[in-house]
C-alpha cells in the first residue's frame, strides 16, 4: 500500500501580479520539500509534500520525478493517474500540455507529450516477444455531462465498471496510436475540438475538466497471456470559489456544478483519509461523474500522483492556501496498485486440437457476431433483459431506481413489520387489563366470609368461563 504522491508547484508570477504587488510573493522556501505560505494577514502556514516545485523549476523536473514513475509502472501494467490541482491561471494545463501541446522547444514541453515519448520509449526497450498497443480517449466533464472530444457528437458518454478493466468510458472513440507523432496529432486534435465545443457552448475551458485516457496493451507471445495499464491524466477545472454574486441562468448552474464536483472530490478525498481503517466506510464516489471517473485512481488499483499548482503572489495567498491545504490532505489517501492481467489466453495442449473451452466459446461468438446485425443484437439484449437474464448495465439512471425500489420494499417491509408489532402489544394490553380485573374481582371474593364467598367464588368461576383466556 503506498501514498498518494503530492507535489506543489508554483508558477513564476504573471506580468499583471508584477504590475499590481512589484516582485512580492507570499510564499518562502523552506527546503524542496517544505514550503511557508502567509496569508493576507501575514500569518504564516508550513506545509511539506514529497516535492515543491518553485517558480525556477523545469519542465522535465516534474515529469521526472512526478510522472515517470507512474508511466514505468503503465508499461508494467499497472495503472497510473496523474491530477493538476488549483485556480485558474495557477498552471495546470502549462504543466500538463506545455505552452502548447506540438512545442518543438524540448525544455518547454509538458507532461503530456513527455508521457507519450515516454511511453513509446519504455516499448521500443521491452523484449521482442511482446506485442504493445496504445490507445487514446479523450473526454471533458462540463456540467456533469462527458463528452468526447475525438467525436462531439458523443455528448453523454456513460461511465461504467467493468470487472476486468475497472471504470470505463462506455463508447468513448479510442484512437490507436503507432508512434510519438501520431499521438500528438491525436492529442491536438482533442484539444482543438475542446476549444470548438467551448465557443458552441460559451465557455472557458477553466470551467470544464478535462480527461485524457492512455490504454497500452501487451500481448506477451511466449507466455500466451494480454496485460493492460491504464493511464489517466486529468485537468482539472480551476479550484477558486466561483462568484456566484449576479450569476443566474446558466453560470449559476455552471458555478454550483463546477463546485459541486470539486467539493465531490474533497469529499472523496476526506471520505478515504478520515474513515478507521478497521471500518470500511461509504466513498460518496458516485456523487459527481468526475469522482466516478477517479474511483479506480483514488481508491483502488492505481498509482496516483497530484500537481497542486499555485501562484506565488500575495493577491492569490487564500486560494494557493486552500489548494495546499487539499494537496495535504490527499496525501493521506493508500492506493494499493495491483497487476492486472485483463485477458487470460488459454494456451492449447498438445495434440489437442479441439481448443480448450474459452476458445471454443470465443469462436462460436465471433461466428455470431458476424452473421448478427446491430438490430438482431439490440432484440437479443431485449430479450435476455425482460428474460432476467441480465440487468441492463447501460443505464445509471436504471440501477439508480432499482437501488430505490429496493429501498422502497425494505422501508414497506419494516411498516409492517411496526403495524404487526402495534397491534401485538395492543392485544397484549388487553389480555393483562382483563387479568387484572379478574385478580381484583378474586381478591375482593376472598375478603368475603365464610360461605358468602363460596358461593361468590362460584359464580365468578362461572363467569370466568365467558373470559377468553389468551
Ligand atoms: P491553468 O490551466 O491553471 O488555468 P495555465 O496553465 O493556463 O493555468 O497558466 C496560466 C498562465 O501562466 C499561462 O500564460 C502560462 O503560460 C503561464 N504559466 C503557468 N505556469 C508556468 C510556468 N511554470 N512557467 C512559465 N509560465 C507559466
Ligand atoms: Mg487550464
Amino acid at each position: 500500500m503506498s501514498n498518494v504522491t503530492v507535489c506543489v508547484r508554483f508558477r513564476p508570477l504573471s506580468s499583471k501580479e508584477k504590475k499590481d504587488l512589484g516582485d512580492n510573493i507570499c510564499i518562502q522556501s523552506m527546503d524542496s520539500e517544505t514550503v511557508i505560505i502567509k496569508d493576507e494577514k501575514e500569518e504564516g502556514f508550513a506545509f511539506s509534500f514529497d516535492k515543491v516545485f518553485y517558480e525556477e523549476s523545469k519542465q522535465a523536473d516534474v515529469y521526472e520525478f512526478l510522472v515517470l514513475p507512474i508511466v514505468r509502472d503503465t508499461v508494467n501494467s499497472i495503472n497510473g493517474t496523474i491530477i493538476t490541482y488549483g485556480q485558474t491561471g495557477a498552471g495546470k494545463t502549462y504543466s500538463m500540455e506545455g505552452p502548447n501541446i506540438l512545442e518543438s522547444d524540448e525544455k518547454k514541453k509538458g507532461i503530456l507529450p513527455r508521457v507519450v515519448d515516454g511511453l513509446f520509449a519504455c516499448i521500443k526497450t521491452s523484449a521482442d516477444s511482446t506485442k504493445y498497443t496504445v490507445k487514446l480517449s479523450m473526454v471533458e466533464i462540463y456540467m456533469e455531462k462527458v463528452r468526447d472530444l475525438f467525436d462531439l457528437s458523443k455528448d453523454n458518454i456513460q461511465i461504467k465498471e467493468s470487472k476486468t478493466q475497472g471504470i470505463v468510458l462506455s463508447g468513448a472513440t479510442e484512437i490507436s496510436l503507432s508512434d510519438t507523432a501520431e499521438a500528438l496529432q491525436s492529442l491536438s486534435s482533442g484539444i482543438a475540438n475542446r476549444a470548438i465545443g467551448e465557443t458552441q457552448m460559451n465557455m472557458a475551458s477553466s470551467r470544464s475538466h478535462c480527461v485524457y485516457m492512455f490504454t497500452l496493451n501487451q500481448e506477451s507471445i511466449s507466455e500466451k497471456r494480454v496485460k493492460s495499464g491504464k493511464l489517466i491524466l486529468v485537468d482539472l477545472a480551476g479550484s477558486e470559489k466561483v462568484e456566484k454574486t449576479g450569476a443566474e441562468g446558466r453560470v449559476l448552474e455552471e458555478a454550483k456544478t463546477i463546485n459541486k464536483s470539486l467539493s465531490a472530490l474533497g469529499n472523496v478525498i476526506n471520505a478515504l483519509t478520515c474513515g478507521s481503517p478497521a471500518k470500511a466506510n461509504h466513498i460518496p464516489y458516485r456523487d459527481s461523474k468526475l469522482t466516478r471517473m477517479l474511483q479506480d485512481a483514488l481508491g483502488g488499483n492505481s498509482r496516483t500522483a497530484l500537481l497542486c499548482c499555485c501562484s506565488p503572489s500575495p493577491s492569490n495567498a487564500s486560494e494557493s492556501l486552500s489548494t495546499l491545504r487539499f494537496g495535504a490532505r490527499a496525501k493521506h489517501i493508500k492506493t494499493s496498485p495491483l497487476v492486472k492481467v485483463s485477458e487470460e489466453k488459454c494456451s492449447k495442449k498438445n495434440g489437442d486440437a479441439s481448443g480448450t473451452r474459452d476458445e471454443s466459446f470465443e469462436k462460436i461468438l465471433e461466428k455470431m457476431s458476424e452473421r448478427l446485425n446491430d438490430e438482431d443484437i439490440k432484440l437479443l439484449e431485449e430479450l435476455f433483459i425482460q428474460a432476467g437474464l441480465f440487468v441492463d448495465p447501460d443505464s445509471e439512471e436504471d440501477l439508480e431506481s432499482a437501488i430505490q425500489d429496493v429501498v422502497q420494499q425494505t422501508i414497506s417491509s419494516l411498516m409492517k413489520a411496526v403495524e404487526e408489532l402495534r397491534s401485538t402489544v395492543e392485544m397484549l394490553q388487553r389480555e393483562n387489563n382483563a387479568m387484572k380485573g379478574r385478580l381484583a374481582v378474586a381478591e375482593r371474593c376472598d375478603a368475603l366470609p365464610g360461605e358468602n364467598a363460596d358461593f361468590l367464588h362460584k359464580i365468578f368461576g362461572f363467569l370466568s368461563s365467558f373470559i377468553p383466556e389468551m
